[in-house]
């Protein structure tokens, strides 16, 4: 078993006012989260402890702190992995960031810098990468985190940092796709306009392709097009999806549909040649079909994506400054954790919850 890093060293305190930090933690897999005060015992050499300024809230945290995902999770389990912060201190051996940086970081704790994927730059996919899931290191739904630096990303100028944390999950996992496969001159399909189907069409709209919306929310036809999308078309509709059949350069598919008919359809929307990229993850159980006559007749390109490397994740932060492509909030106060939770646990929320921490934080004393 490796050796985790020394970030995640944290004792538990009474109450906020000796604490370094307060989280919002699950205590079992079932309740809400509550406030769970601690302190670090140590800053390791290459450790950034970042102040949290905005979270968000993404369903993964649910399927963990549930004890869905992974049967052999610990509680206080603390989980959110969509932080922007500023930096309140570093470790000795810290080089690339000071006190005071914008800062971010996604849902990676650890890469090793040296397996084949990251001397690659699919970091991503590190054969020692460490999840926040993975460790029980506190994550986002605190008002500090304790990160090691080769995975602390820089903010850049101009960011939108009250609408811009979900970017850092939902944001990269269609970003970094897309970015892959495109060409600017491509029509694209976007499946399914949720958290992530509705960043994936500002995304593929602000790299210069054309994008159709496959929805089942025709009602919102105005505000999807807003986004980006010169077309809106059912997601679900089998007679309309066969007239969409085999126009898409790009389809990307951010919903799982468990009818084979529907699902087989939206892979045959890819055009010859094409690529189909899916992101929405089916449960575990399912038989994941895909249509291999269409598949192999059409010469079409199946990819899967796990969020981004730490380039990707780097550059499409910049990108999105720079273009402006933010995801729509419901943005909640550090006390309503449990309300904004449970929106999103319920798929209530409009399209992502983000929590402002940093004000709660500053106004308690936790910025020391
Ligand atoms: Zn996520
Ligand atoms: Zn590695």
């Amino acid at each position: 078993m490796q050796q985790l890093p020394a970030h995640k060293v944290y004792e538990v305190q009474e109450s906020k006012e000796t604490a370094d930090a307060v989280a919002y933690a699950f205590l079992s897999n079932t309740g809400e989260p509550v406030p769970y005060p601690y302190k670090y015992t140590k800053i390791a050499d290459d450790d950034v402890r970042i102040r949290i300024l905005f979270t968000g809230l993404c369903h993964s945290d649910c399927l963990h702190s549930r004890g869905l995902w992974d049967p052999y999770i610990t509680y206080p389990s603390c989980p959110g992995h969509e932080v922007v912060g500023s930096v309140e201190k570093v470790g000795t051996g810290v080089t690339k960031f000071k006190v005071g940086d914008k800062v971010g970081c996604n849902p990676q704790r650890w890469m090793c810098q040296t397996c084949e994927q990251c001397k690659k730059g699919d970091n991503q996919l590190c054969s020692q990468n460490i999840g926040l899931y993975d460790d029980n290191n506190f994550g986002g739904y605190s008002t500090h985190i304790q990160v090691a630096e080769r995975m602390v990303f820089r903010i850049p100028e101009g960011f939108n940092d009250a609408l811009g944390s979900p970017l850092l999950c939902a944001g990269v996992t269609v970003y970094a796709p897309l970015k892959r496969f495109y060409k600017p001159n491509y029509t694209c399909a976007v499946i399914g306009i949720g958290g992530l189907g509705h960043l994936a069409v500002q995304y593929a709209a602000k790299l210069g392709m054309t994008v159709t919306a496959f929805t089942t929310s025709k009602n919102r036809e105005q505000e999807i097009k807003k986004l980006g999308a010169s077309n809106l078309s059912s997601s679900i509709d089998k007679e309309s999806l066969k007239t969409e059949q085999g126009k898409y350069d790009i389809v990307i598919n951010t919903l799982y549909i468990e009818d084979e008919e529907v699902f087989k359809s939206h892979q045959r929307l890819t055009a010859p040649t094409g690529t189909y990229i899916q992101v929405g993850a089916p449960p575990s159980k399912v038989n994941f079909k895909l249509d291999h006559a269409y598949i192999i007749l059409n010469q079409i390109r199946v990819a899967g994506s796990l969020i981004g490397s730490y380039d990707e994740t780097q550059e499409m932060l910049e990108f999105s400054a720079q273009n402006n492509v933010y995801p729509i909030v419901e943005t909640f106060e550090f006390e309503e954790f449990p309300k904004a939770f449970d929106r999103m646990e319920k798929g209530q929320a409009k399209f992502r919850c983000v929590v402002n921490v940093g004000k709660w934080a500053q106004a308690n004393g936790l910025w020391k």
